[in-house]
């Protein structure tokens, strides 16, 4: 299993490199070091993978850790560069605090040496007053844009200063195996073809009381990730469980097109759309690799069908419970909601994979 999330995860990485998303790149080809180094050779089951997928993983290893320090490097300039500019904005702004205390001390003095109603300024009850020496700034080069800075570029510089913290958190990555690429999800599309096709593809054993489940895999575009493909394992299917069997016939599949695990579907022949405790532990592993991950459920008696995915805190709890089979979650706060980010489409064709016959 280690070594399938592996392939999955360079794919990924090779995808956000070609995208020059080096950071999430990066962020992967780490995960999948620290993975390979730390977890599988230390995992007991490690001796019984076959010499050839140990080989290919140790080969696959050796080209990373080059790649992935060439990315740091590139990173850290990239981040010197922002902290650089994120200093000479902090000075600009204290000198120009600087000039504006000044300038106010100014005014007071001038406040205090001339009678109010002479010919020196009135001072407002509130205190403000026009910049009185705003022409002589002016006339010394500096543009009336500068004197107004203080306002419209605090925002900016809040921005610049949490997203250098966030690179800070990325150079000091940790084992945390929770950290997403990137906070934001992309957009997922899916043919609208999908729930009738996958359906009809689990009819018989639908009307049998058995589930059928599938993998939805396609392509990231323009920070967009279309479903091309339906992809049907080898199975067996209970009242309320999907056995899959020989997944490799899958992942090759999927490397043969260049396929990315989008999510994964499955029917409830019986029950209504939702995701039982067994189905959110499920999920939590896609969506650990792919933070866009969904899960589609079809419920054809009840004509139902959810999309879903896990919430921040649903991540963090499921990442912590190692209860196995069926056992209750606390329903508050939710581990997941409907997916907000997917829709269907008409457009683009979808191809159907089925490894049952
Ligand atoms: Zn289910
Ligand atoms: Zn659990």
């Amino acid at each position: 299993m280690y070594y399938q999330s592996g392939r999955e995860m360079l794919r990924m990485a090779r995808i956000y490199q070609d995208e020059g998303a080096l950071e999430s790149a990066y962020f992967l080809f780490l995960r999948y070091i620290t993975l390979f180094l730390e977890k599988i050779l230390m995992h007991p089951g490690h001796k019984e993978v076959s010499k050839e997928v140990r080989h290919e993983a140790t080969k696959s290893l050796k080209s990373i850790i080059p790649i992935a320090e060439e990315l740091k490097k590139i990173l850290e300039v990239t981040y010197q560069q922002d902290y650089e500019e994120w200093l000479k904005q902090e000075e600009l702004l204290k000198e120009e605090r600087k000039r504006k205390e000044e300038e106010e001390a100014e005014q007071k003095k001038r406040a205090e040496q001339q009678p109010i109603g002479g010919d020196g300024m009135k001072i407002p009850a509130d205190g403000y007053s026009p910049p009185p020496s705003s022409k002589g700034l002016l006339d010394d080069g500096i543009s009336y844009d500068f004197l107004q800075a203080p306002t419209t570029k605090t925002p900016t510089i809040d921005r610049q200063d949490t997203q250098y913290s966030s690179c800070r958190n990325l150079l000091n990555y940790t084992n945390d195996m929770s950290l997403k690429p990137s906070s934001c999800v992309r957009r997922v599309v899916l043919p609208s073809a999908l729930i009738p096709r996958f359906m009809s593809l689990a009819e018989k054993n639908t009307k049998a009381n058995k589930e059928t489940c599938g993998v939805l895999a396609g392509k990231l575009a323009q920070n967009c990730l279309r479903m091309t493909h339906l992809l049907l394992p080898q199975q067996e299917g209970g009242p309320d469980s999907c056995i899959t069997r020989n997944e490799e016939l899958l992942f090759d599949y999927q490397d043969r097109y260049d396929l990315l695990t989008l999510g994964w579907i499955h029917t409830h022949p019986s029950q209504t759309a939702f995701l039982s405790s067994v189905d959110l532990h499920t999920h939590s592993s896609y969506q650990l690799l792919l933070p866009d991950a969904i899960a589609v459920v079809v419920a054809p008696k009840h004509q139902q069908r959810g999309v879903y995915s896990l919430t921040e805190h649903g991540m963090r709890f499921l990442t912590a419970c190692h209860q196995q089979g069926f056992h209750t979650h606390p329903s508050e706060p939710p581990l997941y909601k409907e997916a907000s980010h997917v829709e269907f489409s008409e457009e683009g064709a979808l191809e159907v994979a089925d490894f049952r016959r």
